[in-house]
């Protein structure tokens, strides 16, 4: 199969990470016969730099002309001080706009190997860490008018029943393909939008009889997934809550680094992307984590190219990687060997072996 792929390496740790994710797609492609084009994006930082935009109307259109987009990370100081609509941070934005990704959907999983990790104490991850939380990902507050007059700062929240229905049946059809649980997580106690986010959830809950449905607020929900993660299964809610929660998620795992994350919208052109930053504190010192775009990349290959044992292959060789003590500095525990980012790609696609 010939795949056109558009890479965004982005700023700080963007270019390390995504240089190993694109070794391991080429193995790949050579292991099972497939063509991999790349077609090099600029965003972000580098873009204001070049272009003086942060995401400019030809960069997206390689983007949306694509199969699916691969990116490392964008932001950074050096860009602090420009000013917000241009900042590199409203090329990501855009970027989720544009190719019309409604639904963010980020696993929280603990790999066996990183059970000490995690900063949970060892009985409640010993019970198990496995849910996907499902983000809304481009309504909400953080698309809502932005304003500051004088001394007030003005952000505004909206959703409509389409946008919440939308991404309400991506949680109850991700939930139905999994322990058939679902958690609808919004602050109806206080807010219009999440009590219309409610009333949807339960429409909708009558046509997946299968999936159980419950309700948490959100300041609740903080607390249960610290508290007893193995409760979740799927969570379902919207953007800014999805935001927090999620990168709450990957730290009881263990590391930031090692989640990855897909996007996607009504065709099967997705954004894939690790969860974290651009980590500017440690970028160009060859010791960022690069599993997280590397998952990044075997999801694509899962939920866009519908190749699945293609992405078996990726997650094998991750877990023989770490079967076999390599570390990179975030997840290093006594025992463990050091590696850096580079030395870590190259371990993975010694490890990659055709199912
Ligand atoms: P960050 O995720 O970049 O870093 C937080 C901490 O985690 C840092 O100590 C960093 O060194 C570490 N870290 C992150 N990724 C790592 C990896 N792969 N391996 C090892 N350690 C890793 O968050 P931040 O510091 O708050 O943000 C830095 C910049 O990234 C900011 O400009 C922010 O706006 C931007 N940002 C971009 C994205 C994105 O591109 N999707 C997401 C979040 C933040």
């Amino acid at each position: 199969m010939v795949k056109n792929i558009a890479v965004i390496r982005g700023d700080g740790i963007g270019p390390e990470i995504v240089d190993q994710a694109l070794k391991v797609l080429d193995k790949v492609a050579e292991l099972y016969g497939h063509t991999f084009n790349y077609t090099d994006v600029d965003m972000g930082g580098c873009a204001i730099d070049k272009y003086g935009d942060p995401l400019p109307e030809h960069e997206l259109k390689k983007c949306v002309e694509s199969d699916s987009v691969l990116l490392g990370a964008v932001g950074g100081n050096k860009w602090n001080d420009v000013p917000g609509h241009m900042r590199p941070e409203k090329g990501l934005l855009r970027l989720r706009a544009g190719m019309g990704v409604y639904s963010n959907n980020r696993p929280a999983k603990i790999w066996p190997q990183l059970s000490d990790a995690s900063p949970l104490k060892k009985e409640i991850v010993d019970k198990g860490i496995d849910f996907i939380i499902v983000r809304e990902l481009i309504g909400g507050i953080y698309f809502g008018e932005h304003k500051t007059e004088g001394d007030v700062a003005t952000d505004v929240l909206t959703y409509s029943e389409s946008e919440i229905e939308r991404i309400g049946r991506i949680g109850f059809e991700t939930a139905q393909k999994r322990n058939k649980k679902l958690c609808s997580v919004e602050k109806s106690n206080v807010l219009d939008s999440s009590r219309l986010w409610k009333k949807v959830m339960h429409r909708l809950a009558e046509e997946y009889p299968e999936v159980e449905l419950s309700d948490m607020l959100v300041d609740n929900c903080a607390m249960q997934i610290v508290k007893n993660p193995a409760q979740f299964d799927v969570i379902v809610t919207e953007n800014m809550f999805g935001d927090i929660l999620s990168d709450e998620a990957s730290m009881i795992t263990g590391s930031i680094g090692m989640i990855p994350s897909s996007s996607l919208g009504a065709t099967t052109c997705g954004l894939y992307e690790p969860i974290h930053g651009s980590a500017p504190d440690i970028a160009g010192m060859d010791v960022a984590n690069p599993i997280g775009t590397i998952l990044s990349a075997a999801m694509m290959l899962r939920f866009s190219f519908d190749m699945p044992c293609e992405a078996d292959t990726i997650e094998n060789a991750v877990s023989a990687y770490l079967d076999a003590g390599y570390r990179t500095a975030d997840i290093m525990s006594e025992g463990g060997t050091l590696v850096g980012c580079r030395q870590c790609g190259e371990l993975i696609i010694q490890n990659l072996r055709k199912g």
